[in-house]
């Protein structure tokens, strides 16, 4: 494969998906590119800002090729520009029938049963185990990631890198053990990477999810991170539109918090996730804690 000249090298290419993957836990979803000047990347960091600071003035005078109005471009005259509407998510499919509590872990088993040694997308190429989903069939509390790390397709369960310990740590925070709670991604099959997983990736493996949701029938289920909320409702907003409130989801009751990956890149962060799984707490009647602490 021969790769466009102006590629940047492997490192800036990881540094820059590691910053997109922080806008997306941020909730911003949408970058706009906007041409740089190339000599500004041999200057400081203070001056590159200050230049562009000079450069988004609003006391800059307007070039004067550039039209006061706007009015579509007459790039391909006699042709239409074809903008194709964003594909709709696939409906969820309809909630399953609740099962007694002593059926949940054969009923589990059955769906893996029929994932099989799935090869329904392409993330299966690059997988070493499939994740399915770890803990208690019977747990009131889930928690939904994004898809399995390195450490989580080594070993075949979710949420067992240092993401998960602080996960462990977050979940022991609300006076649980991991034991106690249930845990799954939106995909089981560790994308390239670590890259999000594509639109047609999470369509195709959250049916699985969403049986097991039906099967477990948690009372409350927290998404982490922006993917996980985005695929669990077949809706689209940034983060901050989630979290806060609870929101209903297939009988349970969702709450958004931030994904754990992001709050170790942030770690400021954690006080607001703290306050996102108190909401948890409250729906699930555990004990919080007295004010102050
Ligand atoms: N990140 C996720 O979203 N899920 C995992 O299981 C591990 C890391």
């Amino acid at each position: 494969m021969t790769l466009p000249p102006n590629l940047p090298d492997k490192p800036t290419r990881d540094a820059l998906h590691a910053r997109l993957r922080f806008y997306r836990e941020l909730g911003i979803g949408e970058l706009y590119r906007r041409e740089v000047d190339p000599t500004l990347w041999a200057q400081p960091e203070a001056a590159v800002v200050e230049a562009q600071f000079r450069a988004d003035s609003p006391r800059r005078p307007e070039p004067s090729s550039v039209p006061a109005s706007f009015s579509p471009p007459d790039l391909f005259p006699g042709q239409e520009t074809d903008i194709a509407p964003r594909k709709p998510f696939p409906a969820a499919p309809p909630q399953a029938e609740a099962l007694p509590p002593e059926q949940h872990f054969a009923a589990l088993k059955l769906i893996r049963e029929e994932i099989g040694d799935c090869t329904r997308c392409q993330l299966s190429k690059g997988r070493n185990k499939i994740v399915f989903g770890d803990g208690d069939p019977n747990a009131k509390l889930m928690f939904v990631g994004e898809g399995p790390g390195a450490d989580e397709d080594a070993q075949g369960l979710p949420f067992v890198g240092r993401g998960g310990q602080l996960l462990n740590n977050m979940i022991n925070a609300m006076g649980l053990k991991r034991e106690e709670v249930y845990i799954a991604n939106i995909v089981k099959c560790r994308p390239p990477q670590n890259r999000t997983p594509e639109p047609d990736e999470a369509h195709t493996c959250s049916p699985f999810l969403f049986k097991q949701i039906d099967v477990v029938r948690p009372k409350v289920i927290v998404a982490l991170g922006q993917t996980a909320v985005t695929y669990l409702t077949g809706e689209k907003r940034p983060l901050s539109g989630w979290r806060g409130t609870v929101h209903p989801l297939r009988g349970t009751k969702l709450i958004v918090t931030y994904h754990p990956a992001f709050l170790l890149r942030d770690p400021n962060q954690k006080k607001h996730a703290w306050a996102d799984l108190q909401i948890a707490m409250r729906e699930l009647g555990l004990k919080l804690p007295a004010k102050g602490n």
